[in-house]
């Protein structure tokens, strides 16, 4: 299904992101991976997601709190791969703290790396989105996008910036054939969120499954962790024919998280 485009996906060596870069390899897209650490094994997992398809991986290393590295790496796109028909703003993190204890340094990453690296990104692959009057753009916002969480400040404004942020985009393109739209996970069991459990079970004097189960009851009430692969469908299914007018929703993939 989508054969011949390319999709990059930021903070894809890890969790969601290489999720969801291997369900659109699963459907023969290009994938240009992103992120820090270990490089081989998130490639091979993608090209293994590949099956039968000829797909062409590639990898840049960009740091999505420099812009100078984001335009670099949308500069490879263009020049290895033609340019970004789906683009995935995945890389994010996490820090938590009362807003008095806040470190600023800690705010200014959260806010450049998830929110303001997708306007860099964005802004860089929309013209040629609209040259080919095709082209995704899947912003990986949270339920944090939709409600708040107390320690959470620098995130939640982030996640509900990028909300805002996809709405807008989705308004400017809405007549051609772009769209924008926003994916809000509940819990999924990630590093990012292993963090959050071990800093529970330290803190609760608990073990770590009891950490777990405290986690996805105070907040999920399914009690279960949503998946990468479950995220990756939705990307896949944003990318189809049927989603060719779904334009500037924040989708709550969540357990119920929201609709309490
Ligand atoms: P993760 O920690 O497993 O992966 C984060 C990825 O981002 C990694 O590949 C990492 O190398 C990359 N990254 C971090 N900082 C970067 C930077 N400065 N430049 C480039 N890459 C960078 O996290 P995850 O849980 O897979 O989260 C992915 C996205 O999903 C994030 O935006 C997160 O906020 C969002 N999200 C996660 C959950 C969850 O429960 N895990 C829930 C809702 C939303």
């Amino acid at each position: 299904m989508l054969n011949g485009k390319t999709a990059l996906v930021t903070g894809s060596t890890s969790g969601i992101g290489l999720g969801i870069a291997c369900q659109l390899a699963a459907q023969g897209a290009n994938i240009i991976l992103n992120g820090f650490g270990d490089v081989d094994a998130p490639k091979a997992e993608v090209l293994a997601a590949a099956k039968a398809h000829a797909i062409k991986v590639g990898y840049h290393g960009a740091d999505m709190s420099k812009p100078a590295e984001i335009e670099a790496m949308m500069a490879y796109a263009a020049a290895d791969f033609g340019g970004v028909d789906i683009l995935v703003n995945n890389a994010g993190i996490q820090f938590v703290a009362n807003v008095e204890d806040f470190p600023p340094e800690k705010w200014d990453a959260i806010i450049a790396i998830n929110l303001s690296s997708a306007f860099h990104t964005t802004r860089l692959a929309i013209p040629s989105m609209r040259a080919k009057n095709w082209g995704r753009v899947i912003n990986l916002a949270s339920a944090h996008g939709l409600v708040a969480s107390a320690g959470k400040s620098a995130y939640v404004a982030a996640k509900h910036g990028l909300v805002g942020f996809t709405k807008s985009v989705a308004l400017e393109t809405a007549t051609t054939g772009v769209t924008a739209n926003a994916i809000c996970p509940g819990w999924v069991l990630t590093p990012l969120v292993q963090k959050q459990i071990d800093a529970r079970a330290e803190r609760e004097g608990i073990t770590v499954e009891e950490a777990q189960k405290g986690l996805l009851g105070e907040k999920q009430p399914s009690l279960q962790f949503v998946t990468p692969q479950q995220l990756g469908d939705l990307a896949v299914f944003l990318c189809s024919p049927a989603a060719d007018n779904i334009r500037g929703v924040a989708w709550n993939v969540d357990g119920g998280w929201v609709a309490q």
